[in-house]
C-alpha cells in the first residue's frame, strides 16, 4: 500500500496534488511519501517483535538526508556501504551506534573515519579486510564490532545483477570456511566478533531462498557458539520484493518474513539486525515527468518525456518494468493506445517502456512513474549535461524541496579550465 492516489480526477502525495508540485517546482522531480516511509518501515519492526531487534534502512536505495531523517527519528538504524554514507546518516542525526557499515571494498580511510565517528558493526566480507580492519583499530587503540558476511550459496532467484549470495558473486566468505575465518578473528588484535551477517540479493519475490539462507546461519551460529565465539547480533541483509506492477505480482510481505525469521531464528536468543531499503523506500516514491512531445512513427508512436535515464537508469540497466500513471486521471472508458515511452538522451537505451498501453497523451500532460523510490534518485546522473533531478517530501497536505535541481551556472562551475590551456 502507498499514498500515491486519485483525489478530485488528479494523482495525489498523499494530499498533495503531483501537478501543483510540478508548477512550482518544474520537472522532472522525484516526489516522496512520509507517510509511506514511515508505514513500511513500521511493518517491519511489527514483525519482528517481539525478537530484540533493529531495522537498519539499506541508504544506498535513497540517501538524501530528509528521509534519512524521517526514518531516524522513528527509531531506525541504518545500512550505509561508503564513508559518504555514513556521513550522510550522521547529518540525519542517527547515532553511530546504530550504523552498521556493509560493502566489499572499504577503504582503510573510510574505516578509520567510522571507528573514529562511532560505528554499530562492520560487516567484514573477506580476510585481507578483516586484517586491515584490525591494523586501522590498533591503531586508534579501539576495538571494532565485526559481524562477518558469510556467503551461503543459495539462489535468490531475481535479476543476476542484483543477485549476491552465489559462490560465483564477489560477496562474502564462502559459508564452508567461516569457522576458520572466525577463529582468525579471534586472534587479530583490534576486532570484537560479534555477530553473522548474510545478504543474498535485492527484489527477491519468495521467502524460501531467505529461508534457506537463515538456516544455514543458524546452524553456522550454533558452531560458532560452540567454538567460543559471542554471537549476539544476526544481520539477515535486505532483498524484500516489492510488486512493481499492478497485476496479480504478490512478493511476501514483511509479516510473512518476519513470521518466518522468528520460526528459524527466534529461539537463538539473538539480536536480529534487518538491512530492507526497496521495501521501504521504493513504493514511497514516483518520478513525475511531463511529455515534451508525441511522435508518430513508423509502425508506433512515441511519449517523447522530460525524464530520461539519467534520471531514472532502472529500465535502460535491468530491463526494469515502472507503471507509468497519467497525472490528471483518465474517465473511465477512456482510449488508450501503445506507446514506447522515452527519453531525451542520445542512446536507444534511454527507453522506459515499449508498446506500454496507455491513455492517450499530448505534448505538457504529466505522467509518474510509480515505484521509482528505490534505486531512483541515487542512480541519477548528470549524462547530457541534465541537471541532477530534484527531490520532493510530501507530509500530509505540505511539502518541501529537499534537494532542489542545480542551476546551469553551478553545473558549470564545478569544472575548471587549467592555466596552462
Ligand atoms: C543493497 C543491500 C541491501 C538492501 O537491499 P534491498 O533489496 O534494497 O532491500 C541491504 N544490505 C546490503 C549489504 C546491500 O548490499
Amino acid at each position: 500500500m502507498d499514498h500515491f492516489t486519485y483525489k478530485g480526477g488528479n494523482l495525489h502525495a498523499e494530499d498533495v496534488s503531483l501537478a501543483e508540485i510540478a508548477a512550482q517546482v518544474g520537472t522532472p522531480f522525484y516526489c516522496y511519501s512520509a507517510a509511506t516511509l514511515t508505514r513500511h518501515y513500521r511493518l517491519f519492526t511489527e514483525a519482528l517483535s517481539p525478537l530484540p531487534h533493529l531495522v537498519c534502512f539499506a541508504i544506498k536505495s535513497l540517501s538524501n538526508v530528509a528521509v534519512l531523517k524521517l526514518l531516524g527519528d522513528l527509531g531506525a538504524g541504518m545500512d550505509v556501504v561508503s564513508i559518504g554514507e555514513y556521513l550522510r546518516a550522521r547529518a540525519a542525526g542517527v547515532p553511530g551506534n546504530r550504523i552498521v557499515f556493509s560493502g566489499v571494498g572499504k577503504t582503510r580511510n573510510e574505516m578509520h573515519q567510522a571507528l573514529q565517528g562511532g560505528i554499530r558493526q562492520f560487516n567484514v566480507e573477506s580476510e585481507p579486510e578483516m586484517r586491515a580492519l584490525s591494523d586501522v583499530a590498533v591503531s586508534l587503540g579501539v576495538r571494532a564490532p565485526i559481524a562477518i558476511r558469510v556467503n551461503p550459496d543459495v539462489d535468490a532467484r531475481t535479476h543476476e545483477k542484483i543477485a549476491t549470495g552465489k559462490k560465483e558473486n564477489k560477496f562474502g566468505i564462502p559459508i564452508s570456511r567461516a569457522r576458520e575465518v572466525y577463529a582468525e578473528a579471534a586472534r587479530l588484535p583490534g576486532l570484537e566478533v560479534v555477530g553473522v551477517d548474510v545478504h543474498i540479493g535485492s527484489q527477491l519475490t519468495e521467502l524460501s531462498p531467505f529461508e534457506a539462507a537463515f538456516t544455514l546461519v543458524r546452524e553456522l551460529t550454533l558452531q560458532l557458539r560452540a567454538d567460543g565465539h559471542a554471537i549476539t547480533r544476526l544481520d539477515l541483509g535486505g532483498g524484500l520484493g516489492i510488486p512493481y506492477t499492478r497485476s496479480n505480482e504478490a512478493p511476501p510481505l514483511p509479516n510473512d518474513y518476519g513470521a518466518m525469521v522468528k520460526q528459524v531464528l527466534g529461539d537463538l536468543g539473538a539480536e536480529i539486525e534487518i538491512e530492507p531499503g526497496r521495501l521501504i523506500s521504493g513504493n514511497s516514491g514516483v518520478l513525475v515527468s511531463q511529455v515534451i512531445y508525441v511522435k508518430h512513427g513508423e509502425g508506433r508512436d512515441f511519449l517523447i518525456l522530460d525524464a530520461a535515464m539519467n534520471d531514472l537508469v532502472r529500465p535502460s540497466m535491468y530491463g526494469a518494468h515502472h507503471d507509468i500513471l497519467a497525472v490528471r486521471e483518465p474517465p473511465a472508458g477512456a482510449p488508450s493506445q501503445p506507446y514506447d515511452v522515452v527519453g531525451p538522451v542520445c542512446e536507444t537505451g534511454d527507453t522506459f517502456a515499449r508498446a506500454r498501453e496507455l491513455p492517450l497523451f499530448a505534448e505538457g500532460d504529466l505522467v509518474a512513474f510509480r515505484s521509482a523510490g528505490a534505486y531512483g534518485a541515487v542512480m541519477a546522473s548528470e549524462y547530457n549535461t541534465r541537471p541532477l533531478v530534484p527531490e520532493v517530501l510530501v507530509a500530509r497536505d505540505h511539502f518541501a524541496v529537499i534537494r532542489a535541481r542545480p542551476s546551469y551556472d553551478e553545473i558549470l562551475k564545478r569544472d575548471s579550465i587549467p592555466p596552462w590551456l
